[in-house]
């Protein structure tokens, strides 16, 4: 929290934590962006015309539903991707985690909904107006359950469809063709209203599938207009072909965001630049926590360069140790409570922010329909 002068800290005696983390960034009266005629954004309730949801903060890659088992999994396949990266002779490190308090021993809380119904209603007091969940099949997230704690909570959630990254995908995909995939991922899209394609991710180095699933993607984007974000593995590496893939495919870069770019630290901020430069927003969504001290140099110097209009700020929320319950500084608006106000610190304007948080994302998320809401 940015030091506060004795009026304003009297003038939030008696308010409570929402009111505070809201104050860190005032929803100032500025003109809303312009949106496409026609564009929506496709919520699990209903499709909003943008402005609707202009009153909160957007986070556009969440989790809030993954299947029983799904992060002791990710744990082991990313402690096993770091072992096998590293040079012959060097220790092998222990998979990130692991230990007393890991999520691989932790109940999964995604499953639980009364849980998970007050913790969307916290989000929304602290300043959250809608709230992007990044899971589709083949990690096992549940439409009805994001249906139950949103309408619980009042929080707008959009679900999204796609594959993930080669070790989570169906066992078959391997052998389907890129028309099959394509296929499986309309009929996703079909199944459920569905707001977003991500997060589309290549696991390590990107293969030979993921390029497929890439490739079938950018087809779905085509024939759904619906917006995608992505995820990348070993920081930053295949941020460029991913983008590469969807270009060639005939998507216009401004309607992607490539992702986990915060996990990219170079003071010179290469990739994230040149994915700029392409139109694309950068993801840096995975804040509020340790990893915001490195971070935030890195962004405020792109802020300050001018190029906040391109930066997408979020969380992944996915362990137990973030959420409200077990962490009164976490819970799901952590992006907006803790890490926005250290890049205030930094230097960056509210002005700046406010578009970060509340334009960026119902600009990256609104989109002309081509499929028809199914409920
Ligand atoms: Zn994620």
């Amino acid at each position: 929290m940015p030091k506060l002068d004795p009026t304003r800290r009297q003038a939030l005696k008696g308010m409570g934590a929402g009111a505070l983390a809201a104050t860190a960034l005032p929803r100032l009266a500025t003109a809303d962006p312009e949106f496409p005629p026609g564009s929506v954004i496709r919520t699990l309730s209903k499709d909003y015309a943008p402005s609707e949801l202009a009153g909160g903060a957007t986070l556009f890659h969440e989790h809030m539903s993954l299947r029983n088992g799904f992060m002791v999994d990710w744990m082991r396949y990313a402690g096993e991707t770091r072992t096998a990266n590293q040079a012959p002779g060097t220790p092998a490190r222990p998979p990130a985690g692991a230990g007393a308090g890991a999520p691989t021993a932790a109940p999964n809380f995604l499953v639980d909904e009364d849980l998970m119904a007050d913790e969307m209603a916290i989000a929304k007091r602290e300043g959250i107006g809608c709230i992007v969940d990044a899971g589709h099949p083949d990690m096992g997230r549940d439409v009805g359950f994001l249906r139950r704690i949103s309408q619980r909570s009042g929080l707008p959630i959009v679900a999204s469809a796609g594959f993930y990254t080669q070790p989570f995908y169906p066992k078959d995909l391997g052998a389907w063709s890129e028309d099959r995939v394509f296929e499986e991922v309309m009929q996703q899209v079909r199944a459920n209203p569905t707001g977003a394609l991500g997060e589309i991710g290549s696991w390590d180095y990107i293969t030979k599938d993921e390029r497929k699933v890439f490739r079938a993607i950018a087809r779905v984007h085509k024939a759904s207009n619906i917006p995608i974000f992505t995820h990348t593995g070993i920081p930053g590496k295949s941020a460029l072909e991913q983008l590469d893939i969807l270009e060639d495919g005939g998507v216009d870069p401004h309607r992607v965001v490539i992702g986990h770019l915060g996990n990219l630290v170079d003071a010179s901020a290469e990739i994230q630049r040149a994915i700029i430069r392409r139109g694309a927003y950068i993801g840096i969504d995975r804040q509020g926590g340790g990893g915001d001290a490195q971070v935030v140099p890195m962004i405020a110097s792109l802020i300050a360069q001018g190029y906040a209009d391109h930066l997408m700020f979020s969380s992944d929320l996915s362990s137990p140790r973030e959420i409200k319950r077990n962490n009164p500084t976490g819970g799901y608006a952590k992006t907006l409570t803790v890490f926005v106000p250290k890049l205030k610190a930094a230097g960056a304007s509210d002005v700046d922010l406010h578009k970060i948080m509340y334009d960026n994302p119902r600009r990256f998320l609104a989109f002309v329909p081509k499929i028809k809401r199914t409920t």
